[in-house]
């Protein structure tokens, strides 16, 4: 991991997105041939695109600069000006996007909470359905999330989102950030949870380790639309092979590692939870994230004090919240739970 100025070891639990390009990416991406994307000419972007839309069972599927702006492309791609999308309450297109869909694509959000699962209840969604009626936004599009907090959705419920999107004619997506972490917890290929959805987005810098990009995929037309739309959003890149390179091997190589950051979350969640002062609930550690709350000291104060041991944590409200990674090795679950057992005595 890093050094920091003072040479104690950093260990970095904020994020995923921590993670540092792999000795083999960075040789794929010096040795990557391009060309100019905008112009389609780039050989290594198409092989990475049509690499994702093989893996992900669609029929297309393009290279874009970040999470953000796939889940935007998607959004503009399926709604228009007037309509609108049932999302999470803390869904990450709607909470952690700066209302990208409403700002700049003149998309209503209808926000829902999530049930404990990461779930929509699909009750409630069809409740939100509105009539079509000069009154109301289109209703055109739902949006789930998977993983949600780390958690999983149901392969069933997955059907059951898909059943009702074909009932009332919406659009369905996935913000798939982290769909690989989820096809590994559940065992199955990927497009088990694809081929429920309209389009998809997946983020290749998070745990997959590539320095920068996500990839959308989905039915050609849609992807064709969010082309335009990843035009005018100024994402339309030109000798992107260099990173789409890296890209490549995230979805082939590293998916694979994901299950050794999934046993880490779960060891690192066991052991905090025998320390006193700090609640974990392991059962709730599905994937790479673990969520743990201080009985006794703020969040912040926690950060604070971890970070004095060279442990980076992050968090929201009073949870703290730690995700494994390519960069955790399963020798670094020891430090971490003796800082801990530290900062809560201090
Ligand atoms: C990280 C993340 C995104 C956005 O990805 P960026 O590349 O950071 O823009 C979208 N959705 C979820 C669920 C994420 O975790």
């Amino acid at each position: 991991m890093n050094a920091s100025k003072a040479d104690t070891p950093i260990i970095d639990l904020r994020s995923d997105t921590v993670t540092r390009p792999t000795p083999a990416m960075r040789k794929a991406m010096a040795e990557a041939e391009v060309g100019d994307d905008v112009y389609g000419d780039d050989p290594t972007v198409n092989r990475l695109q049509a690499l994702a839309a093989e893996i992900l069972g669609t029929e297309a599927a393009l290279f874009v600069p970040s999470g953000t702006q796939s889940n935007l492309c998607a959004l503009l791609a399926h709604c228009e000006r007037g309509d609108e999308y049932i999302v999470g309450q803390t869904g990450h297109t709607y909470l952690y996007e700066g209302g990208g869909a409403a700002v700049l694509g003149s998309i209503q959000p209808q926000p829902l909470d999530f049930r404990p699962d990461g779930s929509l209840d699909l009750v409630q969604v069809e409740a939100k359905i509105k009539p079509d009626d000069p009154h109301f936004a289109r209703t055109k599009l739902l949006c789930l999330e998977n993983t949600q907090g780390g958690k999983v959705l149901p392969l069933p419920y997955l059907a059951e989102a898909r059943a009702l999107a074909d009932r009332h004619r919406l659009g369905l997506h996935l913000d798939g950030a982290r769909i690989f972490n989820a096809s590994v917890k559940l065992g199955v290929d990927v497009t088990e949870i694809s081929r429920h959805f309209d389009s998809v987005s997946a983020c290749l810098s998070k745990g997959l380790c590539a320095p920068v990009g996500s990839v959308l995929c989905g039915k050609r037309e849609l992807i064709d639309r969010a082309r335009r739309w990843r035009k005018v959003l100024g994402g339309g890149m030109r000798q992107a092979g260099v990173l789409a390179a890296a890209g490549i091997l995230a979805i082939t190589e590293q998916v694979r590692h994901l299950g050794e950051d999934h046993d880490n979350a779960r060891q690192l969640a066991e052991r905090l939870a025998r320390l006193p002062g700090l609640a974990v609930d392991t059962d709730a550690v599905q994937t790479n994230m673990v969520f743990a709350r201080p009985e006794r000291l703020s969040r912040p104060e926690m950060e604070r004090r971890m970070a004095a041991e060279g442990v980076l944590i992050g968090g929201s409200g009073s949870d703290l919240r730690l995700v494994t990674h390519f960069d955790f090795k399963a020798e670094h679950i020891a430090p971490v739970v003796e800082a801990f057992s530290r900062a809560l005595r201090a």
